[in-house]
């Protein structure tokens, strides 16, 4: 076989057989196809597509491209959540210690901050001396002991999605479905889990702008995993705002902890119930939705999630303190409002700039190398649909750098779009996916 002749058959419109999926992903994963080609071969990927039996079969072959984790060392149906990322989105933090409350085994895989979007791990990093870089065995531990354990993806879990989406973040071919669904499921199916749900946001702050390419997205993945043998299903959720508040690694870990206290946004519980029942159900933990709502609901009233949420922090080296005690958050020196220039209606937000406002305060990496400030950001005083005054605030930014405020509260003013009305409808769950079909809200 010849990759020349390969990217060839793809740019033309041809099937991928199996064997040359698995000449090209390992192929590349030894450094024998080098970056030129294989970018050449995900172009085409991107404008020519791929059907579910090839999005399939390199699935596999990237989740086979390293090891696989074997969790059979941990009692019960071992869960993971999934999304596809957004601005805000912290989703996981409360969640996660809200189903593991309930008895279910959380073990999950999560990720660093990719473009505007944030990551799981950089936000728990705000907790001081928590560390998500633990060994398998004090995962298996942790998960069995407490129901919850967090760890990062390693270098040997499904090495070919690690080199292939660094290309892809680089060469303009990360919105493509097929690239998509293969990278996520080939780590959540090398990560071991029994059950995965995954949160497929839409919008102007996702990958998938429209409804319909996230419900594709979420049909291709539900059915890899299916195949696989995995309990999958996805919620299709909003990304044209925001998630709650908070956008910024500490202010985000506050906002989920507020919400274990009764005292989050609307939209982050409607989220994390919507994901919530599907894990508890994944988990057979709940035999319907109202069953897994009441009990998860319970978690928030009786204390129990906060209380899981301080002993997973503490049994991963984090002081458990900081779910207690807010103040004990490093906060940034500067705290600045972000005035409306008109009166009006909030009527559009384009999300993902806002989640590059956090960025150049120094919340998210311009480079790999760059470390980030956790303690910067932005809480929004406005959301879609929001009346607001000229001169009211839209938001208030927290930075450390007089200079970034001034850049970021600029970025922010152009992705927010005031007008005299606005009759639209906020949403935050549009659909359910599962195996049995898709059901719209
Ligand atoms: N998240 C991933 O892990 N991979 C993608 O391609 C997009 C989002």
């Amino acid at each position: 076989m010849r990759m020349y002749d390969l990217i060839l058959k793809k740019k033309y419109g041809g099937k991928m057989t199996k064997e040359e999926i698995d000449y090209i992903v390992q192929g590349y994963t030894k450094g024998e196809i080098p970056d030129y080609q294989m970018s050449a071969f995900l172009m085409a990927v991107c404008l020519k597509g791929m059907d579910m039996e090839e999005t399939t079969n390199l699935t596999l072959s990237m989740r086979d491209s390293g090891e696989t984790l074997d969790l059979s060392k941990i009692h019960g149906i071992k869960v993971d959540k999934h999304s596809t990322g957004g601005v805000g989105d912290k989703t996981s933090l409360c969640l996660s210690a809200m189903v593991a409350a309930c008895g279910v085994p959380v073990a999950k895989m999560s990720g660093r901050g990719l473009g505007h979007t944030g990551g799981t791990i950089d936000k728990l990093e705000s907790i001081k001396g928590f560390s998500t870089s633990i060994s398998g065995e004090q995962f298996f531990e942790n998960v069995n002991r407490i129901k919850l354990a967090i760890m990062g993806q390693t270098a040997d879990l499904a090495p070919a999605d690690k080199k292939i989406y660094a290309l892809r973040d680089v060469t303009g071919t990360v919105d493509c479905i097929p690239l998509i669904a293969s990278s996520i499921m080939s780590k959540k199916l090398a990560s071991g889990a029994d059950a995965i749900v995954l949160d497929v946001k839409t919008g102007s702050g996702a990958f998938m702008k429209t409804l319909d390419d996230a419900v594709a997205l979420a049909d291709a993945m539900v059915k890899i995993g299916t195949m696989a043998g995995k309990h999958t299903s996805a919620v299709i959720t909003n990304m044209d705002q925001p998630l709650g508040l908070a956008v910024g690694n500490s202010l985000e870990v506050i906002e989920a902890i507020n919400l274990l206290k009764g005292k989050g946004p609307k939209d982050l519980l409607e989220d994390c119930m919507a994901l919530g029942c599907l894990m508890m159900i994944g988990g057979g933990a709940a035999k319907d939705h109202d069953e897994a709502e009441k009990m998860l609901l319970a978690t928030i009233d009786d204390g129990s999630a906060l209380k899981k949420f301080a002993e997973f922090i503490e049994a991963q080296g984090g002081d458990p303190d900081y779910v207690y005690d807010n103040d004990k958050f490093e906060k940034a020196k500067y705290v600045e409002p972000v005035l409306a220039p008109k009166s009006g209606y909030v009527s559009h937000i384009q999300t993902d700039d806002i989640g590059m406002c956090s960025l150049i305060l120094g919340g998210g990496r311009e480079t790999k190398e760059s470390v980030i400030d956790l303690s910067v950001g932005l809480i929004l005083n406005k959301k879609l649909g929001d009346k607001v005054e000229q001169g009211e605030p839209l938001a208030y930014i927290h930075s450390n750098d007089q200079a970034k405020t001034k850049l970021a509260i600029e970025r922010f003013l152009n992705a927010y779009t005031i007008s005299d009305k606005y009759d639209g409808e906020v949403k935050t769950i549009f659909a359910k996916v599962t195996s049995e079909g898709t059901i719209y809200y």
